[in-house]
């Protein structure tokens, strides 16, 4: 989604009274979830939303400025050392949990900003999830990061999601349903049925073909018919652009294969903790439809195994894109491991 489409749900959750403790901000975090964490921060410290909740964020107030100049008090922001490039255990001990044990100084709400959250290391991570998981009143954190597949499980799981579009991502529907369909009949338990699999996943690739060169030859007949003076595109030019377009359609059946088997991963995660389904904290699932589907595997799959199928999600993008091993013999290999 754009960022004003996700701060229009933060107005939203805010003014109803049910603001979550915690949202991952999956986006750019010097880009577009930095500029979402700004707003959003200026938005709960805004002088002017006690009197007028619509004119938040005004800029303007002295909260505001504070805001936008990383110099307010009830701001907290940390992120990667450069040297490590990991959120280290001190910087988290010395800063972060110091700070989120304290009352607000100016008595309202205190924002505290994980940038780069994926390079939390273990120990800073575990820290971290024990504030999120006895979250300090009138505190918000966000957590900002590209790689949310990077992240813990159990801190995913503590988190509302709000996903940022880069504005070059393939659609994901109906890419993404399709994937569901075939991944929540799949089975391992015969090469018969992973071969199945297999072909159902590769045959998605056939029909994006198709799709794709359709795309193609539509908006260039778009472009003859808007300037019919415009050079005409031979046809290797013509190729090129599908298979442009081939790849990034691709991409969304990748996405949606490793967000597959991340559900599985946090479910499996929140299952192993103890923690209640349904309760507290219940997990943001990419594919909430499937839920009760995730569930079943997750109840037979130990979360280190479901943290493999994520990693071998990868494997299968990368064979194919920048391998160029044959699509059904990738899935058939990898699948055969995958439940
Ligand atoms: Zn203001």
């Amino acid at each position: 989604m754009t960022t004003d489409a996700a701060f229009d749900i933060v107005r939203r959750t805010l003014a109803n009274g049910r603001l979550p403790h915690a949202y991952l901000l999956r986006g750019d975090p010097r880009g577009a979830a930095a500029e979402l964490a700004a707003r959003v921060a200026s938005l709960l410290l805004c002088e002017r939303r006690a009197a007028d909740p619509a004119a938040a964020p005004c800029g303007a107030c002295k909260s505001c400025r504070a805001v936008a100049n990383g110099t307010h008090p009830d701001v907290v922001a940390v992120e990667p050392e450069k040297k490590s490039r990991v959120i280290s255990i001190d910087a988290i001990r010395e800063t972060f949990l110091p700070w989120a044990s304290k009352l607000s100084y100016l008595g309202g709400w205190k924002v505290g900003e994980i940038f780069f959250a994926d390079r939390l290391n273990d120990s800073s991570a575990n820290a971290i999830l024990k504030t999120l998981e006895e979250p300090p009143p009138d505190t918000l954190f966000l957590l900002a990061t590209d790689r949310p597949g990077d992240l813990l499980p159990t801190i995913v799981s503590r988190c509302h999601r709000l996903d940022l579009s880069t504005g070059r991502e393939a659609p994901a529907e109906p890419w993404r349903s399709r994937v569901g369909e075939i991944l929540a009949k799949h089975s391992n338990a015969s090469a018969l049925r992973v071969a199945a699999t297999a072909a159902r996943l590769a045959a998605l690739f056939d029909e994006i073909k198709g799709v794709a060169e359709s795309q193609v030859s539509e908006k260039l007949a778009a472009r003859r018919d808007a300037d019919p003076a415009a050079a005409l595109v031979d046809a290797d030019a013509e190729k090129a652009l599908v298979s442009v377009r081939e790849k990034e359609l691709r991409g969304a059946v990748y996405a949606a294969l490793e967000d597959w088997y991340r559900d599985v991963l946090v479910l499996a995660a929140l299952r192993e903790s103890g923690a209640a389904p349904g309760g507290p904290g219940a997990p943001d699932l990419r594919f909430p439809e499937r839920r009760a589907e995730l569930e079943a595997r997750a109840a037979r799959t130990p979360a280190r195994l479901a943290a493999r199928y994520v990693e071998f999600a990868g494997k299968i993008r990368e064979q194919i894109e920048a391998r160029f091993i044959a699509p059904p013999v990738v899935f058939r290999h990898w699948l055969a491991w995958m439940r």
